[in-house]
């Protein structure tokens, strides 16, 4: 298993970090990708990465973040980005949800941070939330040919995961697939279900976001790496597949997407 997105540099962590590390590579987790958020969790991860053979860093500024995003922390990203642990730019984007920064700084904090990662030839970790329409103008704007990145927490309809598709970009779901009840008590089909279910294999990723998000059934507690284990488990139900397959494929997608 690999879990595409983990906070564990987070002071959630502080007691047990190297506990929660051991866990996860002890028990089928074979590499983790430590994502930055703002200058400081960035340089942290880069230091996790560097620290740990199956650990993995990005370095970028969360759309809250925007803010912070000038010269001086473009410049720093940029380093950080040279070192060959550090695989992606993100997690960058937008929220609309949330606005801690005003809309206009976080679309132009975004283009400057796919600017870097084209640069620099570097996949994209993407955070969007209330913000679709806006962010796939951008991501349209900027393709280009070896263009490629991961929509991370996706939880938008099948006709918006269709144009992600179309760009190339992979999809990355976190524990928020396991908080529905099953198709068959609902009797209906979730939207969330048909977008698994229509997804190429070769497009998923799982990631656990955590501390946040723990999937069932550990919902209400600080969330691990580990516990990625059973975003696959319900992939593969949704799937009708085996839990087995979608590990499997999830740790190819991502060593192709970042290159690990
Ligand atoms: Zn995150």
């Amino acid at each position: 298993m690999i879990d595409t997105h983990t906070h564990i540099d987070f002071k959630e962590f502080d007691d047990d970090r190297e506990n929660v590390i051991k866990r996860f590579f002890e028990n089928g987790g074979e590499k983790m990708i430590n994502v930055g958020c703002d200058l400081k969790s960035s340089i942290r991860s880069y230091e996790l990465a560097k620290n740990n053979e199956n650990i993995f860093a990005s370095a970028g500024i969360h759309p809250h973040d925007a803010d912070t995003v000038d010269k001086n922390s473009l410049k720093k990203i940029e380093e950080l980005v040279q070192h060959y642990k550090v695989i992606a730019v993100g997690e960058i984007g937008l929220d609309y949800f949330r606005n801690l920064s005003s809309q206009e700084k976080q679309i132009e904090a975004f283009k400057l941070q796919i600017e870097l990662a084209e640069n620099h030839n570097m996949p994209l970790i993407i955070h969007c939330r209330d913000a679709y329409n806006d962010l796939l103008d951008i991501l349209k704007e900027y393709k280009t040919s070896n263009w490629r990145g991961v929509i991370h927490c996706f939880a938008a309809s099948q006709k918006i995961a269709e144009e992600f598709l179309k760009l190339g970009f992979y999809i990355g779901f976190t524990g928020i697939v396991t908080y529905y009840k099953d198709k068959s008590e609902l009797g209906n089909e979730l939207e969330i279900y048909k977008v698994i279910k229509n997804m190429p294999l070769d497009k998923i990723l799982i990631e656990t976001d955590c501390p946040y998000l723990s999937p069932v059934p550990e919902r209400g507690k600080r969330n691990e790496p580990l516990f990625v284990k059973h975003i696959a488990e319900k992939i593969a139900h949704i799937r009708n597949t085996s839990f087995k397959e979608i590990e499997k494929t999830t740790s190819e997608n991502a060593v192709k997407l970042f290159n690990l």
